[in-house]
C-alpha cells in the first residue's frame, strides 16, 4: 500500500522544522553552485516524488511541473521511473520556493532515514553522493533538535503507511555501509536523540559514540567550488 495523498498531507503539516534557524545553508552551498542551492538544481539532483504526493501538491500550489529531461544521464534516470509509483517533477527554482509547498524529499534533504544493520530504524544518515558539494553534510552539528525529532516522527509515519519505504531505505542503508567499507572509513549518524554515532562498516556495522569535535573535522571536506 502506497501513502495517499491525504498521509502527505499530514507529513506536510508535521515535518516543517528547518534543518538550522541559525544557519541559512543555501547561502552556504549556493554562491559556490552558480547563485543556486545545490539540491534546488536539477543538474545535481532531479526532484522524485509519488504520484500521489505530486497530486497532493497539484491542488496546493502551481509551483510544481512534471521534469523534463535535457541530458543523456537525466533521460536514463526518467526511464528508470516507468512503471513505478514515482516521477520527476521540478519546481520554479529558488527563488520562488514556497516552504509549505517542498515536497518531503525537499524537506528531508540531505539526509535518509538510517537503519543499522539489524534493520533498526536509528536515525539519519546523509546522500553521500552530496559529500563535498552539500555544506550541511560537512556541518553535521548545526542540524537542530526538532528538526531531527520531526524527520523521525514523519519517517515513521510513512514507513507504517507503506512498507516498501521501509525496504528502500533498509537496502539504502546497507549500501552506504558497503561504499564507507569499500574506503575503508566511518561515516556519521544523526541519533534520534540528537547525539552522534559514528559507523564502523567494517566492524558489520557496529555504532560507536561520535564527539561534536570529531564531527567538526567533516568540515574539511566540503570542496565545492575549490579545485
Ligand atoms: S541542504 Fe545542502 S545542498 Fe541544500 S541548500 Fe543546504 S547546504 Fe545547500
Ligand atoms: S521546492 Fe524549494 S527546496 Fe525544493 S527544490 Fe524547489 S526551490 Fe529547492
Amino acid at each position: 500500500m502506497t501513502a495517499s495523498a491525504r498521509d502527505y498531507a499530514a507529513v506536510y503539516s508535521g515535518f516543517q522544522a528547518p534543518i538550522s534557524k541559525i544557519y541559512n545553508c543555501g547561502a552556504k552551498c549556493a554562491p559556490l553552485n552558480g547563485g543556486v542551492p545545490v539540491c534546488c538544481d536539477t543538474g545535481h539532483a532531479i526532484p522524485i516524488v509519488e504520484k500521489s504526493e505530486y497530486a497532493l501538491l497539484k491542488t496546493r500550489t502551481q509551483m510544481w511541473k512534471p521534469f523534463v529531461a535535457r541530458t543523456p544521464d537525466q533521460k536514463s534516470e526518467i526511464a528508470d521511473l516507468k512503471g513505478s509509483e514515482s516521477c520527476a517533477v521540478e519546481c520554479r527554482g529558488a527563488e520562488f520556493c514556497e516552504r509549505d509547498n517542498r515536497s518531503l524529499a525537499c524537506r528531508s534533504f540531505p539526509f535518509f532515514p538510517y537503519f543499522d544493520a539489524e534493520k533498526n530504524l536509528v536515525g539519519l544518515a546523509h546522500y553521500w553522493s552530496f559529500e563535498g558539494l552539500c555544506w550541511v553534510i560537512h556541518n553535521l552539528t548545526i542540524v537542530e533538535k526538532p528538526f531531527v525529532d520531526q524527520f523521525m516522527a514523519m519517517h515513521e509515519f510513512m514507513f507504517k503507511k507503506d512498507e516498501d519505504w521501509r525496504t528502500t531505505y533498509v537496502a539504502h542503508s546497507a549500501a552506504m555501509r558497503r561504499v564507507y567499507s569499500r574506503r575503508g572509513d566511518k561515516f556519521p549518524v544523526i541519533m534520534r536523540d540528537s547525539t552522534y554515532r559514528w559507523v564502523l562498516p567494517q566492524l558489520g556495522g557496529k555504532m560507536v559514540p561520535a564527539t561534536k569535535k570529531e564531527l567538526q573535522s567533516l568540515r574539511a571536506g566540503f570542496t565545492l567550488g575549490q579545485d
